[in-house]
Formats: C-alpha cells, structure tokens, sequence
C-alpha cells in the first residue's frame, strides 16, 4: 500500500499533517494527588481527533516506565513525570504547558 494521506493527498512521507497537528495541540501536563496520596501525571488537552492516543500514551507509558490509562481523552499515568512528559512531548513536536505545582 503506498500510503497517501487522506487530508492532505501526499505521499505519507511528505505529509506534515501529523506534525502541523502536533504544534496546534494546546497540551497541559499536571500531576494529581489522588486518594492515599498517590500522584497522577495528567496530561489534557489533547485533541483526539487529530491525535492518536493511544498510540502516545503507549508512547509515554515505555518512556517514562509507568502505568497509565487514557481517561475522557487525557492520559494519566502513575507516578510524577511532569519533567519526563514535558520533554518526550516537545522532542516530538507538541507544544506543551506546565500547570500546578512544578517543583
Ligand atoms: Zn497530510
């Protein structure tokens, strides 16, 4: 199958769809203190029809070496890897927010 994108009509190896997407994400990274103190790692604002999230959260969930599941569209993984979550993202050309405590 040589893949021509569906948006855009270029060879898949020419398309920038993905990464114009990327940059137009408006992504927040908190962490969340949850019942018995656990801390959650959320990250919001992820538009999912532009993105797959599974695909990142999987994505995030090998970087960072954590459990995660997607809920309501936000990724929340275990544990506090705010720093982590920011860079992976950024290397991968989202734009990101800090928001919350940020130590
Ligand atoms: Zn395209």
């Amino acid at each position: 199958m040589a893949g021509i994108c569906s948006v855009c009509g270029l060879p898949e190896e020419l398309c920038m769809c993905e990464e114009i997407a990327r940059e137009q994400q408006q992504i927040t990274i908190r962490s969340d203190k949850r019942r018995y103190g656990k801390i959650v790692t959320v990250v919001t604002g992820i538009n999912t029809s532009d993105i797959n999230v599974e695909e990142l959260a999987r994505t995030l969930k090998t970087k960072c070496a954590a459990g995660g599941t997607i809920k309501g569209g936000n990724i929340e993984l275990q544990g506090d890897h705010i720093k982590k979550v920011q860079k992976v993202l950024i290397e991968m050309g989202f734009k990101v927010d800090l928001k919350g405590d940020v130590a």
